[in-house]
């Protein structure tokens, strides 16, 4: 990759590629579902993707698609972790307690920015308020 700007375009395509590959492995079950899992990987390598909380759907060493059959999920509330052992080859990973909420998706992410964005305005037209009210008194 040649260009800083042909990058984003191909970040950009690769995303949503990545996506739809794991949306199908969801439909499918067994070594189909691996090879989704595989070849989604190989896209994500190529444009340096972050896979984010996708981590989880699959593991890490056998690439299996990880369903209720295949998988084992526990809460470790110690270590504020989850933690998801393949019963396949007995591989297991872990996730923090806070990927939960950010990586799900893009909007939530935002969604808080802007809940935390009216906050702000809200302290700083306070602020301002107390500021008049004593610049008055005085
Ligand atoms: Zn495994």
């Amino acid at each position: 990759m040649a260009y800083k700007r042909e990058e984003e375009k191909f970040k950009v395509i690769a995303k949503e590629r990545v996506e739809i590959l794991f949306g199908l492995a969801k439909t499918v079950a067994g070594e189909s579902a691996k090879e989704y899992v595989k070849s989604a990987l190989r896209i994500a390598k190529f444009c340096n993707l972050r896979l984010g909380k996708k981590k989880a759907l699959f593991c890490g060493q056998c690439l299996t698609f990880f369903s209720s059959e295949n998988s084992r999920v526990r809460l470790n509330p110690d270590k504020k972790r989850t933690e998801i052992l393949c019963l396949n080859c007995g591989h297991k990973r872990f996730y923090g307690y806070g990927m939960e909420k950010n990586t799900d998706g893009g909007d939530e992410r935002t969604e808080g920015t802007k809940e935390r964005m009216d906050r702000k305005k809200e302290w700083t037209e306070r602020k301002n308020g107390q500021k008049y009210n004593n610049y008055s008194k005085s």
